[in-house]
């Protein structure tokens, strides 16, 4: 039986990657040695593959920053800013490549587009397509991939982003209203050029699709089977894989399956309710691939669940017409488990990671034919059972106060124009100025925090220093004439990880590190059990920091669902109950700040709308509990607290339903680079609490000015009353240096004094 991954993470064990192309973009590293790292690294991760006992490794998955932008490049589609690049030697093509990942500060021209990879927390490069796109070939890289593993002995499966979800996920950048799918046919044509020498090199070429999982276009939808009948046609003896991931095919079941491909292969992990309906169906013809073992968590399959999932398979199909799988590529998970070797045993022993998710598919294929696997099959029943009956999975008194909640916890006492009347004694200007909450961090900072964790300073040293630190933050703040201040987070290294290592229900991995964009990469904690909070986290700090000023201090928290999002969550329970249990833990805080006398408490969602599920029609039930998550974590508090959030970037079209659910007194989101286009929706839609749009873009160290920022204030204010419209950046401080911010507050408040004389 065959048995693959759908694509293995590529970044090295440590991360090797990211240091090279890092050393690189400094000039520190040449060409040839990043060339030269990627060729090991690729040996490395195919040997693994191999030595799991795969039949196919993965090619062409390997990327020097994000496989959409190496499909884009491949063909051609280079937006014309950049069209002076030159990608022919192996030497300019990384140095052309990497601008247009990352843009070309000497001309000033500005990198291509990021946004999410679906629902995960992978970002890839949005290709430009507009009416003067002219696809060609260029950089192979998939064929020599491919050709490179042929030569070093193993079986090549290579990857390809299919043309349907490339389109899909492209974006027109033409003046005029441009139809993007005008390009698919000259595209097509370069994907049948492409395929045609992979079907002379390999007996399995992945095609993937996932597009087919998600909100397929309409033109993608009409064109999809006579694209696929040429795809079919020039990969002559390949056979296409068609590789669907990330939900159930449901609605382009039809679609997908007489597609006249090969095999398909299923993500039987979050879409395993279709399984039965794709039986009655499949054609004959086909070969059907099980993804089973989950490609972007870090729990270790259940082999008896995955088993009677692949039995009914083999019982209708027979083990001829199946593969077995990961569920999508594990570039989403972290390399390799044994090298955690600070993790708590039994913790370790729920857990698996790319490694050895090749093995366990290996062992699952093995197990449903009969070969002899029984030792790892009783291990991994038993590790699945010691999780299941845990109690440090399972704490009682965390499922008594669920079961316990009442409909009141969900809302605040009054609405918000009662509230507004009691907050009134917060005396604060029109147009309050603040920021979002963290300040720049110096490396002091850091190596304070450092030492404190090695334990080679004492508790008190390490608290000294952050105290002298917000002492330093305030009266910087009351320097430039702030109305509501912060005390900037010095103790906080990443808004998730402090608070995961404050709740009980989290543990943490030193090299868990998955690719986030680029060279970025994250170690996201890990919510093994019931999540509760055993001691206040932030109130000491922000009592501190009240205690220095008479302007009201934000106490400044981490919402839930972005809690939620930016972790490795249990697979035993409903996120949405995962996101309750977070919600309770952060309403405790809430109540603490709220009772140290803290008056107005900023929680932070700025994974909002990254949780959102791959379908639309899915969207809803998501936002209905994520919103009740974050009700849940700041209703219990006094009509005349103030409660703020906080969300960094720029879609909110589709969820501005929900914003206003939430109720949240002040919301600041990012808008300066928008011009304030953002705020449309919220006119439209009449938002009826206060709002504060960013004027300081952060992401950037240039100052801006006063004028400017006033600009930015009169078109918000032309559209938003002014009693509710609030001064703020775009987002936290922590990447910016002090040079660049005290100039850049002191232009916002002057602008907020000029906009308030115009009022
Ligand atoms: N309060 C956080 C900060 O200022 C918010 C960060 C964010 O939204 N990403 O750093
Ligand atoms: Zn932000």
């Amino acid at each position: 039986m065959k048995t693959f991954v759908p694509g293995f993470p590529r970044m090295g064990l440590h991360r090797e990657l990211k240091f090279a192309m890092e050393s690189f973009w400094k000039g520190t590293a040449s060409a040839s040695e990043l060339l030269q790292l990627a060729k090991e690294l690729r040996l490395r991760h195919w040997n693994i593959q191999k030595e799991a006992g795969l039949s196919t490794v993965a090619t062409g998955d390997f990327s020097f920053y994000d496989h959409v932008l190496d499909t884009a490049v491949m063909f051609g589609l280079i937006p014309e800013r950049f069209s002076d690049l030159s990608f022919d030697s192996p030497e300019t093509r990384l140095t052309s490549y990497y601008k247009l990942a990352r843009g070309d500060q000497q001309k000033g021209i500005p990198a291509m587009e990021m946004t999410k990879w679906f629902n995960t927390n992978y970002h890839y490069i949005v290709p430009e397509i507009c009416e003067k796109t002219q696809p060609k070939l260029s950089c192979l890289d998939i064929i020599n991939q491919t050709q490179e593993a042929l030569d070093a002995g193993y079986t090549p499966r290579p990857v390809l982003v299919g043309p349907i979800t490339l389109l899909a996920l492209s974006k027109s950048v033409s003046e005029e209203p441009y139809d993007i799918w005008n390009q698919l046919w000259p595209l097509v044509a370069l994907y049948e050029k492409v395929l045609a020498e992979l079907g002379t090199l390999c007996e399995w070429i992945q095609i993937d699709e996932p597009i087919l999982c998600s909100d397929i276009p309409e033109a993608g939808k009409q064109n999809f089977q006579a694209v696929y009948q040429r795809l079919i046609a020039a990969a002559g003896n390949g056979k296409l894989l068609l590789t669907t991931y990330f939900d159930a095919l449901d609605e382009n079941r039809d679609l997908a399956l007489s597609s006249g491909c090969a095999g398909i292969h299923l993500d039987l992990v979050r879409g395993a309710s279709a399984l039965d309906a794709i039986l009655d169906a499949i054609p004959d013809s086909m070969v059907l691939s099980a993804g089973v073992v989950e490609g972007r968590n870090i729990w270790k399959n259940d082999f008896q669940k995955s088993l009677d999932t692949l039995n009914k398979i083999k019982g209708k199909l027979g083990e001829d017409r199946m593969m077995v799988a990961a569920s999508c590529s594990l570039l989403h998970s972290p390399v390799d488990l044994s090298e955690e070797t600070a993790l708590d045993e039994t913790l370790k022993s729920w857990m698996s990671f790319a490694v050895q998710k090749c093995s366990e598919v290996q062992i699952l294929a093995d197990l449903l034919s009969g070969k002899p696997r029984e030792a790892e099959f009783e291990a991994n029943q038993k590790a699945i059972h010691s999780r299941r009956e845990s109690t440090r999975v399972h704490n009682p008194e965390v499922s008594a106060r669920m079961a316990g909640i009442s409909e009141d916890a969900f809302h605040r006492a009054h609405a918000y124009p009662i509230r507004k009347q009691a907050q009134a004694d917060l005396n604060l200007p029109l147009f309050p100025t603040t920021t979002i909450g963290s300040f720049p961090q110096t490396d002091a900072i850091r190596k304070t925090r450092m030492a404190f964790r090695k334990k080679n300073i004492s508790e008190q040293e390490y608290t000294e220093f952050m105290q002298n630190e917000i002492r330093m933050v305030v009266s910087r703040q009351e320097e430039l004439g702030l109305d509501v201040l912060v005390h900037g987070e010095p103790e906080r290294n990443d808004m998730v990880e402090y608070f995961g290592q404050q709740l009980s229900g989290f543990c943490f991995t030193q090299n868990g590190w998955v690719q986030s964009y680029g060279s970025r990469c994250v170690k996201p904690p890990v919510i093994f059990g019931d999540v509760s909070r055993p001691r206040p986290m932030t109130v000491e700090w922000s009592r501190f920091a009240q205690s220095l000023t008479n302007k009201p201090m934000k106490g400044m928290l981490t919402g839930p669902i972005t809690i939620l999002c930016w972790s490795f969550v249990r697979d035993d329970m409903e996120r949405s109950e995962v996101a309750k249990q977070i919600a309770l833990a952060m309403r405790d805080e809430v109540s603490d700040l709220e009772k140290a006398g803290i008056r107005i408490i900023q929680i932070d969602e700025a994974a909002l709308s990254e949780g959102m599920p791959v379908k639309t029609r899915d969207h809803e039930a998501y936002l209905k509990w994520a919103v009740e998550a974050f009700r849940l974590t700041m209703a219990c508090v006094q009509d005349s607290t103030q409660i703020h959030t906080h969300m960094c970037y720029s879609e909110f079209n589709k969820i501005i339903t929900a914003i206003a659910a939430m109720d949240a007194d002040v919301i600041s989101i990012e808008s300066s680079r928008s011009r304030m286009e953002l705020l449309d929706c919220f006119v439209q839609y009449e938002y009826p609490n206060e709002i504060g749009p960013g004027v300081y873009d952060i992401h950037s160290p240039r100052i801006p000015s006063q004028e400017e920022m006033v600009g930015l204030l009169r078109i918000a204010a032309s559209v938003i009353p002014k009693e509710r419209l609030w001064v703020n950046p775009d987002c936290g401080l922590k990447t910016r240096h002090w040079e660049e911010v005290i100039p850049s507050l002191t232009n916002m408040v002057a602008a907020a004094k000029q906009i308030r004389e115009e009022a």
